[in-house]
């Protein structure tokens, strides 16, 4: 499985609105060889997602997963391989909560965007079924900010520019008031 080339800020493709597909593509080997893909390159770049405009196919598919001990988000819990296609995500609740997030497609930063803390997720599955389920916590995050990928949106946009941070200061600075924010989150969802 070849590895993809992954876009980065200022590629037009990251700013247009991914188009559906029909079963009929997504069945396809070719469409299949490419949802493979994805996969595999969203392994080898430790992403925790990967949405398809990311490696220039501006189509509205998107892959996540967080193995354990993930080393870009040590203190994410778990999500199972999960491949999103034409995904709509409806928000349950009000509630928002800050999360510190970075993306394959903007190198070196990191930046505090508010996510709604539990959402409805309705798509199909790589195989046309029908999913539909609800995420809370860092997991919704993970989904909502895969799924703006598909609208064109990156998470530089959403962020307060004053959050902005290179991932060696996040470290440094803060990494420990945001591991604490996530855990209490993570206390509070399960994970
Ligand atoms: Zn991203």
């Amino acid at each position: 499985m070849p590895l993809l080339k992954i876009a980065t800020l200022g590629e037009p493709v990251l700013r247009q609105r991914a188009r559906e597909l029909s079963k009929e593509e997504l069945s396809s080997s070719s469409t299949q060889a490419f949802i493979d893909d994805l996969i595999a390159t969203m392994h080898d770049a430790d992403g925790a997602g990967l949405a398809a405009p990311q490696v220039m196919n501006p189509v509205r598919i998107c892959a996540i997963e967080v193995r354990p001990n993930n080393p870009r988000y040590p203190y994410k819990p778990p999500i199972p391989l999960t491949v999103l296609v034409n995904p709509v995500l409806t928000p349950l609740s009000n509630e928002t909560f800050a999360n510190d997030e970075g993306c394959l497609s903007v190198i070196d930063l990191r930046g505090t965007v508010h996510r709604c803390v539990h959402i409805r997720v309705q798509a199909w599955d790589r195989h046309g079924v029908d999913v539909d389920f609800e995420a809370k916590g860092l997991a919704a995050g993970t989904f909502q900010h895969e799924c703006d990928h598909l609208d064109g949106k990156v998470f530089v946009d959403r962020a307060d520019p004053t959050t902005f941070t290179t991932w060696k200061n996040w470290e440094r600075h803060h990494k420990a008031a945001f591991v604490a924010r996530a855990t209490a989150l993570v206390q509070r969802f399960g994970g």
